[in-house]
């Protein structure tokens, strides 16, 4: 694109370039410096089954308290840390973290971990997570092991194995995102999962709009055809859990249920009386 612009473009692509890569740098240094301070921490969302109500399962979500930007959320740092490969310390003091809280939870309840494709291409991975289940007594099966679809965007052997390790050992595998990635139908024929999750924007868009309200419908009645738990995220209304009850999805996270808590608040959350975690 800049060849195509004679004269000063150049030099401004150049400035806009330096410019990217300095603020890459400064990001990864704060980002290092910041597992070193342990200023990261984990934020807590019950997943409910649609037909019982009860909690079966929390969703670790990771928070970074900075210094001076305070309290930042997933989207504003996963990014660079992947690109860094800061990544890989960061994800596997998350499995480590989220192990430990859990186990101190009245089985079955589950915890489901956020896994980013980078952390599949080193080896020690999975030795990792087996290791953290270990060390913390969780059985193998209260854990599930989310991933986006775009980890299958190129054809990611590491990826594959790494999940089929890790069932094999008796994690759960979800795949996040369902339907916004690519070949959505050929991953679930060709990849073992246990369980699909639907974005939350297909949980917003179903309740305007007929053709989302029939795609959430195929989506759920694929996850019934491949028999993998469904779950649906972003429920924000009593309509909302109505809808997706009547199409059979099997689990359902979002602010009608609980917005993120601390880990402190999981015990108060698993004692609630069922009626007020659908109501
Ligand atoms: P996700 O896995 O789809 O997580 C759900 C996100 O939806 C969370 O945002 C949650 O706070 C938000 N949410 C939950 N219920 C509702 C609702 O009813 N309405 C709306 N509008 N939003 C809702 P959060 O915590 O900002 O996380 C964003 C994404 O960051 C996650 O999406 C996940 O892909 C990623 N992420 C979070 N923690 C980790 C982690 O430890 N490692 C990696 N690799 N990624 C992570
Ligand atoms: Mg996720
Ligand atoms: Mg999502």
């Amino acid at each position: 694109q800049a060849k195509a612009i004679p004269g000063n473009s150049y030099r401004f692509f150049d400035a806009a370039l330096a410019a990217d890569i300095a603020a890459g740098a400064a990001i990864e240094r704060d980002l290092a410096r910041a597992i070193d301070a342990e200023e990261f921490f984990l934020e807590y969302q019950p997943i409910v089954g649609v037909e019982s109500g009860s909690v079966r399962a929390f969703e670790a979500l990771l928070r970074w308290r900075h210094p001076q930007k305070g309290i930042t959320v997933p989207d504003d740092f996963i990014p660079a840390a992947e690109k860094t490969g800061l990544i890989l310390p960061l994800g596997n003091w998350v499995m480590r973290e989220a192990c430990r809280q859990a186990s101190g939870w009245p089985a079955p309840t589950g915890v489901v971990v956020n896994v980013a494709s980078a952390q599949f291409r080193d080896r020690a991975f999975v030795d990792h997570v087996m290791h953290c289940l270990a060390e913390t007594g969780l059985a193998p099966g209260r854990l599930t092991v989310e991933v986006t679809e775009s980890v299958f965007s190129t054809d990611d052997m590491a990826v594959r194995e790494g999940l089929r390790a890790l069932r094999a050992h008796g994690v759960r595998v979800a795949l996040d995102d369902f339907g916004l990635g690519f070949s959505s139908i050929n991953n679930l024929r060709t990849f073992p999962i246990d369980q699909l999750t639907v974005d939350r924007s297909f949980a917003r868009a179903m309740m305007e709009n007929k053709r989302e309200a029939d795609l959430v419908d195929i989506i759920l009645k694929l996850g019934q055809a491949f028999q993998v738990t469904t779950t649906v995220k972003g429920i924000e209304s009593e309509e909302q859990l109505d809808f997706i009850r009547q199409r059979g999805a099997s689990e359902a996270q979002g602010y009608l249920i609980s917005a993120p808590v601390p880990a402190s608040e999981v015990p108060a959350i698993l004692a609630r009386p069922k009626s007020r975690l659908s109501a």
